[in-house]
This record gives structure tokens, sequence and C-alpha cells, in this order.
């Protein structure tokens, strides 16, 4: 199944919950206006389950849990043990801040979790407490990793990069997880929603990240990457140990984008970037039939559209209404 330029359907992300215990700067900023769904309006782990499958009949072959934080979201363990079970699914990923997962992680592992992305933004406290939370600490999230470590998950850790925020901190992530064997990935400060006061301003571009890690003397030489992953690849010199950066706004990727996202009320969304998905509840609630709701998901699909982080420069962001990043997952 491809899409109007082309790109096969291979990968789902699944906003199980759009709560977070959070309130990062990037996504939904503390005083920000959030209304949460009603929790009936979730999507049930029985009804993603039966979504999961037709997906799968259609060339999903990986799925990524996310949110909000998806380690509020109870039966989320349960669920990843039925997914593990299902043929096809290939790769089982999980997206988290990180606080809740020296709790969970054993349990992550042995329900068939393969992989985790921890969000950590800075090393320093102080940051911690204005970009992501006032209510938690640092150390919990650096444990997070540490469990997750032990019981041998493959750990990638995802650094939002704000200009006059946490860029100071680059070379310092950088060094801290190099030799720890998880990929540092630098993320471009992106445009997601209407809530977070974006601006191109607060960007750092792929080639400032990549000069201060050189003038840092920690030289690095690209990877070839055919896998259809989102992050430009960088593997340090005489080191097996990569960091990557993805570039959402000045290195777009969309040529290669082969997403749908599920929110967690069971709409379907192939961009990040969109303003309306389809609604699957009502046909996973009501009487239709797989094939009728495969047959939906495939109408989408080939008539997908989506380049939005190609087109940005033609578009005033601030003006079109988009989905905010907890809703949909990143
Ligand atoms: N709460 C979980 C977490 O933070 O890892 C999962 C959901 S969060 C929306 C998924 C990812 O999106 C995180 O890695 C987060 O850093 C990233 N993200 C959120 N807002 C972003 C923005 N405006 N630009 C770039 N990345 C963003
Ligand atoms: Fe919560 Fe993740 Fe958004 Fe931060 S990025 S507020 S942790 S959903
Ligand atoms: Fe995919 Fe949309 Fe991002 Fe382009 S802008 S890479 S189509 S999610």
């Amino acid at each position: 199944m491809k899409d109007m330029f082309q790109r096969p359907l291979s990968d789902l992300r699944i906003s199980v919950i759009d709560r977070c215990n959070f309130r990062c700067m990037y996504c939904m900023p503390e005083g920000s206006c959030l209304d949460f769904l009603p929790t009936d309006k979730l999507l049930s782990f029985d009804e993603f389950l039966r979504l999961v499958k037709l997906f799968v009949l259609l060339g999903v072959k990986k799925i990524r849990l996310t949110g909000g934080e998806p380690l509020l979201r109870t039966g989320l363990i349960p669920f990843i043990h039925q997914l593990r079970e299902v043929e096809g699914i290939e790769d089982i990923a999980l997206t988290t801040n990180g606080v809740l997962l020296s709790k969970y992680a054993e349990d992550l592992k042995e329900a068939g979790l393969m992989r985790v992305n921890v969000s950590l933004d800075t090393l320093s406290e102080e940051v911690f407490k204005k970009l992501n939370s006032k209510y938690f600490e640092l150390s919990d999230v650096l444990k997070g990793i540490e469990a997750a470590a032990k019981v041998d998950l493959k750990i990638k850790v995802n650094m939002v990069v704000m200009k006059g925020v946490n860029d100071k901190e680059i070379v310092s992530m950088a060094r801290y997880f190099k030799g720890t064997g998880h990929t540092v990935r630098f993320i471009e400060f992106m445009d997601v929603g209407n809530k977070n006061n974006w601006n191109l301003n607060k960007v750092v571009p792929k080639v400032d990240i990549l000069r201060r890690i050189q003038e840092a003397d920690m030289p690095f030489e690209s990877v070839e990457d055919y896998s259809g992953d989102v992050a430009k690849r960088f593997r340090y010199v005489g080191s097996t140990e990569e960091f990557g950066i993805i570039s959402s706004i000045s290195d777009t990727f969309c040529g290669s984008c082969t997403r749908a996202r599920i929110s967690s009320d069971g709409k379907l969304y192939t961009c990040l970037f969109a303003n309306n998905g389809l609604n699957l509840a009502p046909f996973i609630r009501g009487k239709a039939s797989d094939e009728d709701i495969l047959a939906k998901i495939q109408d989408i699909w080939n008539h997908r559209n989506d380049r939005y982080s190609e087109e940005r420069a033609l578009i005033n962001s601030s003006e079109i209404q988009k989905i905010e990043m907890n809703y949909i997952g990143g």
C-alpha cells in the first residue's frame, strides 16, 4: 500500500493517553490551556489491539507507544504482552519522559518491549525544573534510564534543543552518554501544535549542533542509513557509538515518512502537523466489519500527500490550527 508520493505504511504510533505528569515548555507549557479527553473517550486496549492487527495487514511492522505519558495509562504492560503475540510485528518501542521507568522497566521488558526512547533535555536540575517539571526530579529520569539499561532495553535519549534554554548542554549531553551505549538524538524544536510559542529563532539547526560537537573535539563521521529512521546518524571516530539529529526544520525527511499515528481517542493522522484525522472510534465501537475499517484506512493512506515540513517555509505556522503533541504522540 503506497501513498501519493509512493511512501509505504510501515510504522504505527499510538498515543495511549493524552495526559502527562510533565509540562515541557516545547509541548504543553505550564499555564497553557489544556483540555484533556474524558476517560471514556480513550480507546480501550482491546480496541487499540483490533486496530493494530488491521494495520499489520496493511504493512505495519513497527509499533511505538507514546502519549502524553504512556506509563500513566493503566493496562499498558498487558497490552505490550498482547502486541508481542501479533504475527508480523517486528519492533515494539516506547517513548517516555522516564520518570516512572525505574518502577516499570523490568515488567516492560518481560512483557516484550524491545526499545525505549527516554526524553531528557538537560543534565541541570535547574533547567529541568524550568523546561520539564517543577514537581519531579531529574535524578528520577536518570534512575529510569539506569533501570532500563539493567534489563537490557535498547535505549535512545531524546533531547529537544531550544535556543537560549538548553542549547549550551549539547556537548555535555553528548559527553555524558558517550560510552554508555545509549544513543543521544538531538531534536530540532518543532512547531507542533499551537501552544508552545514556537518560532524559528528558538531552533538550533542541525549544522550548529554538529559544529558544537566538532569544536568540542569529538570527531564524528556520517553513517549511511537505509532503515527509514528519521534521525541523521553520526558515529564518533574510532568508536561504534553514535548520536543522531532529527532535523525536521532544517533538513526535512518527508520523502521517507512511513508513519501513521492514532490518537488516544482513535483518530488516524497521517502527519504530525495535521489538523484533522479520520475518527476510527465510531467504526470500532459500532458495527463496522474489519473489511470496512481496512478499506477506510487504505483509502486515507492512498490519498495521503502530507509533506508539511517541506512546505513549512510557505506556511505561516502560527495561523493554522494543528493538533497538540501530547494528543497525537511524538
Ligand atoms: N511523554 C513522552 C515523552 O516526553 O517522551 C512521550 C510523548 S512526547 C509528545 C514524544 C516526544 O516528542 C518526546 O521525545 C518529546 O521530547 C518530543 N517533543 C514534544 N514536543 C516537541 C517539539 N515541540 N519539538 C520537538 N520534539 C518535541
Ligand atoms: Fe509530557 Fe512528553 Fe509533552 Fe513533556 S514532551 S509534556 S513529557 S507529553
Ligand atoms: Fe512525516 Fe508530516 Fe513530519 Fe513530513 S511533516 S516527516 S509527512 S510527519
